[in-house]
């Protein structure tokens, strides 16, 4: 296992104009599970719900699959132009999954979190580890199950970009998934997509309320005091 981590120190908040004093410390959603659990669609459908969350696009050194696009699934990169974003510490975490490199582009996340915005990433555990090490105040860790081994492997079974041998090795690498439930912050068991994307919406909900999300309160509470 490779993984990589490093420094970042964000201007993590602005003072939002729509949101009086108060302002706003932007949430970094880190999404996690075994390929085949349905992450991808809870990611779209909590990215079409909300417009003020943005997905990280990692970068990675695997071949695109049919379908996927450079730019937008992710950045598709040659093994040397991800040891360059290595060396030039533009990477906020790294890790190898299945013999392939994947890193989360410092930058935008950067950009985001200083515009008040949050970002969902699709990560492994790896590099939710190393996000939460990096940014312990600002990351909240997702976990998504799928209802039952036998609905996973039915899942991995009908994409059909994969071959058989990919299959078996993504159901290997579950099981190891899995085992790290417990590193997470929430866990929704993805049972119909409907009620865990409201499951989903309601914890940045509820996460974008807490009071270190909000770090104007005591001046704004301040200035409700001396109104009257
Ligand atoms: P896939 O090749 O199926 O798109 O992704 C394989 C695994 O790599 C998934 O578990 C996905 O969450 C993870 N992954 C994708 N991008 C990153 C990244 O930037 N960092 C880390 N640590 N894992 C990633």
């Amino acid at each position: 296992m490779t993984t990589g981590q490093s420094n970042v120190s964000p201007q993590a908040f602005r003072m939002d104009p729509d949101e009086t004093t108060v302002g706003r410390r932007g949430v970094l959603l880190v999404l996690s599970s075994p390929s085949g659990a349905g992450k991808t669609t809870l990611a779209r459908a909590l990215l079409k719900a909300d417009q003020n969350i943005t997905m990280s696009v990692s970068a990675t050194t695997r071949a695109a699959r049919p379908g996927e696009v450079d730019g937008q699934d992710y950045h598709f990169v040659t093994p040397d132009r991800f040891e360059e974003m290595v060396g030039a510490d533009a990477l906020l975490e790294w890790a190898t999954v299945f013999d392939n490199r994947y890193g989360t582009p410092r930058a935008p996340v950067e950009a985001e979190l200083s515009a008040g915005r949050d970002v969902l990433f699709d990560i492994d555990w790896q590099g939710a580890q190393q996000l939460a090490d990096t940014l312990p105040a600002d990351v909240v860790r997702v976990f998504v199950l799928p209802p039952s081994i036998d609905a996973l492997a039915e899942r991995l079974r009908n994409r059909a970009q994969d071959s058989d041998a990919v299959v078996e090795a993504r159901m290997a690498r579950a099981v190891d998934e899995i085992s790290h439930w417990g590193e997470y912050d929430y866990v929704i068991v993805n049972r119909a997509v409907p009620q865990s994307t409201a499951a989903l919406t309601a914890i940045l909900c509820a996460e974008r309320q807490k009071r270190n999300r909000q770090p104007g309160l005591a001046q704004f509470v301040g200035s409700l005091n001396s109104a009257d």
